[in-house]
C-alpha cells in the first residue's frame, strides 16, 4: 500500500483522532454485535501502546442531523471499555468548548469517544468550520473507517485538511486485500454476485466483467437476468427497469456469466412456504424463486475449482429464512476450503459468513458494504484519497 498508515509517524505523546466505523447495530440500549468494535483494536492499542492519547470519532446510525438519545454513543463506550480493558471517557458532543477542555487535559493512554458525529448536519455536509473545530481537538488524524471511507463527510475527509493524516491497520488491510483483486488478481479469478437488486451493483457487474475469467450470478440479481431471457418467472423478485441492462449484458459477456441450473421456489415469502425444485423456466405462476437450487451448488462449485482469487457479494438466496439459505450457505462452505485468496464484500454477504462460523476461513471479509462495491467499481473512495502517500 502507497498509503501512510500509524506505523509511519510518530504518535508518542500526541492526540490523535481517530475516525473509527463503530455504526454497530444495537438492541434494547446495548451493542447486538461488537463485530466492528473489535476490527479497530490493532489500531487503539497500537496507538495506545506508543503513548498516544486517542480521541475516537464515529456515526451511529441515521439521526438525521439532531441529537437523538437512541442513537447516542454511550453503549458503544461501554463495551469498548470492556474490549480495551480500560476507561473510556464519553463525551456529550463532538465539537464545543467541553469536549475542546476534555481534549486539552488528556494524557497518554486516554481514550475519549466522541459523541454521534451525524447529531450535527455539518458531518454530511462536510462543512469547514465543522471538520475545522473537530480537527483542533488534535495534533494527528488517523482514519480507520474504511466502512465510511466511500462518504466525503467532514470526519471521513474535512478533519484532513487541518492535519496530518495517515490510515489505521483496518483501513490497511481492506485495501490490501480489495486493492489486490482489483489491481493484480492472480487468475483464474472468479467473481459471485448476489443480492437483491442489480440496480444497486451495475458498475460492480461491469467492471468485475472486466477484469474477472467468469461471473457467477445467484440471489435475486439472477432473476432479472432469466426474465431477460425470456422466462417467466411468476412473482419472483425482478427489476424492470434493469432488463435492458441484463439483456446487453447477456450479449455482452456470452459464457463469462454464469447463471443458476436450477432453483428453489416458494409458494409464499415465508420460511414454512411449500417449495419446489425447478429448471428457471419452468416456476409456477404466482410462485416465486427464493434461492439456487440443489444441482446449482456443484455446478458453482466445480466453475469455482482452481480459482486463485475469488470475490464474492451479496447472498445467493434469501439467507435470512433457514429453508432457502443452503445455497449461500454452500457457497461459504466451497470458499472456505478452496486455496484461494477468498474476499468477501457487502453487509448480508459478511453475516452470513458470519453466521456460518468461517470468517477464520476466508482471506478477507469485508467491514465495508457499500465501500467495498465502489471500490471494487475501480472509483477513488474520498476516506482513501486524503490519507497521506508514503
Ligand atoms: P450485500 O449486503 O451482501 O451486498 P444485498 O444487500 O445486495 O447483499 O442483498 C442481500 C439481500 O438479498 C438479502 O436480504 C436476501 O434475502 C436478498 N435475496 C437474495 N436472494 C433473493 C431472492 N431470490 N429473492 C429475494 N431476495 C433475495
Ligand atoms: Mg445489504
Amino acid at each position: 500500500m502507497n498509503k501512510k498508515t500509524v506505523r509511519d509517524v510518530a504518535v508518542r505523546d500526541k492526540r490523535v483522532l481517530v475516525r473509527v466505523d463503530f455504526n454497530v447495530p444495537l438492541k434494547e440500549g446495548a451493542v447486538a454485535d461488537d463485530t466492528r468494535i473489535r476490527a479497530a483494536l490493532p489500531t487503539l492499542n497500537y496507538l495506545l501502546e506508543h503513548g498516544a492519547a486517542l480521541i475516537l470519532c464515529s456515526h451511529l446510525g441515521r439521526p438525521k442531523g439532531k441529537a437523538v438519545p437512541e442513537l447516542t454513543m454511550d453503549p458503544v463506550a461501554a463495551r469498548l471499555a470492556d474490549l480495551l480493558k480500560r476507561p473510556v471517557i464519553k463525551l456529550d458532543d463532538c465539537v464545543g468548548p467541553e469536549v475542546e477542555q476534555a481534549a486539552q487535559k488528556m494524557r497518554p493512554g486516554d481514550v475519549i469517544l466522541l459523541e454521534n458525529t451525524r447529531f450535527h448536519p455539518e458531518e454530511k455536509a462536510n462543512d469547514p468550520d465543522f471538520a475545522r473545530r473537530m480537527a483542533s481537538l488534535a495534533e494527528l488524524y488517523v482514519n480507520d473507517a474504511f466502512g465510511a471511507a466511500h462518504r466525503a463527510h467532514a470526519s471521513t475527509v474535512g478533519v484532513a485538511q487541518y492535519l496530518p493524516t495517515v490510515g489505521g491497520f483496518l483501513m490497511e488491510k481492506e485495501l490490501e486485500f480489495l486493492g489486490k483483486a482489483v489491481e493484480e488478481p492472480e487468475h483464474p479469478y472468479i467473481a459471485i454476485l448476489g443480492g437483491a437488486k442489480i440496480s444497486d451493483k451495475i458498475g460492480v457487474i461491469e467492471s468485475l466483467l472486466g477484469q474477472c475469467d467468469r461471473l457467477l450470478i445467484g440471489g435475486g440479481m439472477a432473476n432479472t437476468f432469466f426474465k431477460a431471457m425470456g422466462f417467466d418467472v411468476g412473482d419472483s423478485l425482478i427489476e424492470e427497469d434493469a432488463l435492458p441492462t441484463a439483456q446487453s449484458l447477456l450479449k455482452s459477456a456470452g459464457s463469462q456469466l454464469v447463471l443458476p441450473v436450477d432453483v428453489v421456489i416458494a409458494d409464499a415469502f415465508d420460511n414454512e412456504a411449500d417449495t419446489r425444485v425447478v429448471a428457471p423456466n419452468e416456476v409456477i405462476a404466482g410462485w416465486r424463486i427464493l434461492d439456487i437450487g440443489p444441482k446449482t451448488i456443484p455446478t458453482f462449485k466445480s466453475a469455482l475449482t482452481g480459482a486463485r482469487t475469488i470475490v464474492w457479494n451479496g447472498p445467493l438466496g434469501v439467507f435470512e429464512m433457514p429453508n432457502f439459505a443452503r445455497g449461500t450457505f454452500a457457497l461459504a462452505e466451497t470458499l472456505a476450503d478452496l486455496n484461494a485468496v477468498t474476499i468477501i464484500g457487502g453487509g448480508d454477504s459478511a453475516a452470513a459468513v458470519h453466521q456460518a462460523g468461517l470468517v477464520d476461513r476466508m482471506s478477507h471479509v469485508s467491514t465495508g458494504g457499500g465501500a467495498s462495491l465502489e471500490f471494487l467499481e475501480g472509483k477513488t473512495l474520498p476516506g482513501v484519497a486524503v490519507l497521506e502517500d508514503k
